[in-house]
């Protein structure tokens, strides 16, 4: 496996359990997430659950009490929403708001030391007879059975397997990051809610990770074309407060309670014509980086890993390649879904005000019926121990998936 992000370390983990052998090369010297949080839903909690890791993510974050939509300048209450045991009922697992370090640490404090190799870049692969030969910047080359690159949106894997492209696009918003403290905020109605402001142009999310931190996340347009040959740059101080002028006092104290983060561009990966090539394979967001706007770039991850580990482990070793095309069968629908409405929901969340906003504020009342396709899915239907694999999603599943609802944007989550 190439990559030690929340991908790669978890189908590791679900590999291990299922008796496979694995070995992880990541390019970095130590395992750190960069970012601030991210929200686990459903969909992810249960996997990471059926790995007996619930009760210490639980010790480790917070599950937000309600989620709340509100209009940009004047606070007014759009929709509301309880999460909670209301949630936990609905889809059998919690929703999440946790630090990335957390989460990087009891993923990899479960994996341990063995089979983790740091300091290892991969560099270029090359099929031989006797298996895939890596070959890595910092260390002699090794072989493997099968590949899997969870290496990330900027893979070396996926340049390999596609030959080259297609590059990620640049979405047209870009945005701003911050962890701010309870405390400091005075004017906050309910902290401990995932709260969506939406105003013309821009939107701001917030959601807790402990009892005193929240994470935020302020999506604003352009710049466009995006100038810089990085996707994150330094702002001068204020940058993110002066693009909010005119928001609710809250959300300017929000922004304005934490130091100036860098501006980071929002990039999608268009989705890709193959996620394999003979036993390499594609995983998480090297496959189909989406934008956040629906908060399920590291839930497809956790979901894709789920899927993979389950297909692996029922597989014997001539039929591996079969096995990995099943596994891109079965997920490129789904994730492809996603970045597509992940893609809408950037335009969504950020309409002017006028009829078009007010038609999305009404289709907010039903908003959880609008979750299900995404945080009602279990892979286990697929993929449960003792079900025989199908090649392409069984009629039974995709009746029990349209049952818990059709896909459609606005789902927001992020
Ligand atoms: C602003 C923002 C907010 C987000 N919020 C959420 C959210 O709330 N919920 C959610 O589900 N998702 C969210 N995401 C998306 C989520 O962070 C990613 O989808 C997820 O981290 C992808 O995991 P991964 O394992 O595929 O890749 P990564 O986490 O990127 O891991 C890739 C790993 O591969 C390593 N690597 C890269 N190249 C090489 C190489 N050549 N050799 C060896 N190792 C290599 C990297 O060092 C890294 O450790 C958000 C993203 C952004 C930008």
């Amino acid at each position: 496996m190439v990559g030690a992000g929340i991908g790669g370390l978890t189908l590791g983990l679900l590999l291990r359990k299922h008796g496979v052998e694995a070995r992880i090369y990541e390019q970095a010297s130590e395992l750190r997430e960069v970012g601030a949080a991210v929200a686990l839903a459903a969909n992810g909690t249960r996997v990471l659950r059926r790995l007996g890791l619930g009760d210490q993510l639980k010790e480790s974050s917070v599950e937000p009490t309600d989620v709340v939509y509100r209009r940009w300048a004047s606070g007014e209450l759009i929709a509301s929403f309880p999460m909670g045991p209301t949630y936990n009922t609905r889809y059998g697992a919690e929703f999440f708001g946790i630090h990335r370090v957390n989460l990087q640490r009891i993923l990899a404090d479960s994996w341990g030391r063995d089979g983790l190799h740091l300091n290892s870049r991969l560099q270029d692969l090359e099929e031989r007879e006797d298996g895939i030969r890596l070959h890595f910047a910092e260390r002699a080359p090794v072989v493997a059975d099968v590949v899997v690159g969870a290496d990330g949106v900027r893979s070396a894997v996926r340049n390999w397997v596609t030959g080259g492209g297609p590059a990620p696009t640049y979405s047209g918003a870009s945005g701003f990051r911050g962890l701010a403290q309870v405390s400091t905020l005075s004017e906050m109605p309910d902290p401990m809610t995932i709260q969506f402001w939406l105003g013309p142009g821009a939107y701001v999310i917030h959601y807790p990770i402990s009892e005193s931190t929240i994470n935020f996340l302020a999506v604003l347009p352009g710049p466009t074309p995006w100038p810089f040959s990085t996707w994150m740059t330094e702002e001068p101080s204020g940058t993110a407060l002066a693009a909010f002028e005119g928001w609710h006092p809250v959300v300017r104290e929000m922004v304005a309670s934490v130091e100036q983060s860098p501006r980071w561009a929002l990039f999608s990966l268009p989705p890709l014509q193959r996620w394999t090539r003979g036993h390499t394979v594609l995983l998480g967001d090297a496959a189909h980086a989406m934008l956040p706007h629906q908060g399920q770039g590291a839930n497809q991850a956790i979901e894709d890993a789920a899927v993979l580990a389950a297909l692996l482990a029922d597989t014997d070793r001539s039929e591996l390649g079969d096995a990995l095309r099943r596994y891109e069968m079965l997920r490129r629908p789904r994730t492809r879904q996603l970045q597509r409405s992940s893609w809408d929901n950037s335009e969504i969340l950020r309409l002017p005000d006028g009829p078009d906003a007010e038609s999305r504020d009404r289709k907010l009342s039903t908003l959880p019926d609008q979750l299900d396709w995404i945080h009602g899915y279990d892979i286990d239907d697929l993929v449960a121990p003792g079900r025989s694999l199908p090649f392409s999603p069984s009629p039974e599943h995709r009746t029990s998936q349209t049952r818990r609802g059709s896909a459609s944007s606005l789902s927001v989550l992020s």
